[in-house]
């Protein structure tokens, strides 16, 4: 398989990663300890034209392929997981299925502004009570006439059906920031798999949706993790997404990209905590000589850089297999997993090469470590990638 990068490829790259060391870097400890989220990256994100790389130009994305987005993903992970992980929440997870499964009014109204960056996006799968097991999911849509509501007793016009949506969506990234988040919800509940489906919120406008907690979390902090209710949010149709029972089908091949970015992302967790611990064990000396010099260190840094390489390439075969539309489950389950591995492995090296200065928040590190826990956890924890790739294999 060829993962030649062509000249735009390493174009966007540059581009992204003069970006990131300019203007994330600085900033990245302290919006972490602010717990802030930095919507002045994002706009300037837009203004890059970032914000919808692997959206098609029609809709005002940049028309990229996966791999160019990996690529993104990967230099924005290199300084700030927490930029990162907003970042692929919104491309991977909010946006993309509205081009993959949206009609052309949803694609207009909808996955523009997010292409082009006007705001974040979310999703919303997770429940309080189905995490791994996410299709054993509580909240309900249910279909009723719009004639339903009554309005100062008098029952109002009749004016077509609307859904009303009931329930609680837990740990979703970017609610309490965005203006869609496209959330699962039960339609038929005698018919299993076949009974969910998607319908696109307008957090700040549908009556109901309301953020109700932001998490305090080990990393990531600023990134907002958010607990949502939904206390019958009325939608008209058009809001639903694809066909209803269609939201699982649509789940798996949203995964299937959304992996491929957390993958992405992980590399960069760990080639950032990498370059941190390279540049210091040659800067720091002990016994007369850089700590480089010595075997330990030297080896530790070696297998650091094995790991990422092996992750960058699966990453990479992942996104280029999607790229051309091959079935990529096994693909992306894989570089989900190992990516994630080598992030926290690598962060924690970095963290044993810089010695007592890696354990304070002087140093990057320790955040490195703690943001790549995460990428071991979200859209589907290692057991269940193993679960998905044991499958894949027929065992
Ligand atoms: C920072 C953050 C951001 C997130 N963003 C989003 C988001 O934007 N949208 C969204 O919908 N969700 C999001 N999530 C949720 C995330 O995808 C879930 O937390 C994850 O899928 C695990 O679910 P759970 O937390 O309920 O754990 P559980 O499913 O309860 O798992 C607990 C443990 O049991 C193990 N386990 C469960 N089932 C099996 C099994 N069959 N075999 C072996 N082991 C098993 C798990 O691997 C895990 O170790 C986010 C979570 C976090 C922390």
């Amino acid at each position: 398989m060829d993962f030649e990068l062509s000249d735009e490829h390493r174009m966007i790259q540059e581009t992204v990663r003069d970006f990131c060391e300019t203007e994330i870097e600085p900033i990245a400890q302290e919006i972490e300890e602010e717990h802030r989220f930095p919507a002045e990256i994002f706009d300037q994100l837009a203004d890059l034209d970032m914000m919808g790389v692997p959206i098609s130009e029609e809709y005002g994305g940049l028309g990229g392929d996966t791999l160019m987005y990996s690529l993104v993903a990967e230099e924005i992970g290199r300084v700030s997981g927490s930029v990162g992980l907003s970042y692929v929440a919104h491309i991977s997870l909010a946006s993309k299925p509205i081009e993959l499964f949206g009609t052309e009014e949803q694609k207009e109204r909808w996955l523009r502004p997010l292409a082009e960056g006007e705001h974040m996006g979310g999703w919303a799968l997770t429940e309080p009570g189905s995490g791994s097991d996410a299709s054993d999911m509580d909240t309900t849509a249910e279909k009723r006439e719009a004639s339903d509501s009554e309005q100062g007793g008098v029952a109002a016009e009749k004016d077509g059906d609307e859904w009303v949506l009931n329930g609680t969506k837990q740990f979703i990234t970017n609610a309490s920031e965005a203006g869609s988040v496209l959330v699962k919800a039960v339609t038929d509940p005698d018919a299993g798999y076949g009974g969910i489906s998607t319908f696109i919120v307008d957090p700040r406008e549908d009556d109901g949706f309301e953020v109700t907690t932001v998490w305090d979390k080990m990393g990531l902090n600023a990134s907002p993790t958010c607990e949502i209710q939904l206390e019958n949010v009325r939608l008209p149709e058009d809001r639903l997404l694809g066909e209803e029972g269609d939201g699982w089908e649509q789940t798996k091949k949203t995964l299937d990209g959304g992996r491929i970015s957390i993958a992405a992302l992980s590399t960069g967790l760990a080639q950032g905590a990498y370059d941190h611990a390279k540049e210091y064990s040659q800067e720091r000396e002990q016994f007369g000589q850089p700590i480089s010099e010595f075997d330990a260190i030297r080896d530790k840094l070696v297998d650091m850089h094995r790991k990422i390489e092996r992750a960058r390439l699966l990453t990479h075969q992942a996104a280029t297999t999607y790229d051309q539309g091959e079935p990529v489950t096994r693909e992306s389950a894989l570089a989900k997993l190992d990516a994630s591995e080598a992030a926290r492995e690598v962060a924690e090296d970095a963290v044993q090469v810089l010695g007592g200065y890696g354990y304070t928040t002087d140093f990057a590190p320790q955040r490195f470590y703690r943001d790549a826990k995460l990428m071991e956890i979200g859209e589907g924890t290692s057991e269940i990638q193993h679960l998905v790739i044991g499958r894949e294999l027929g065992l």
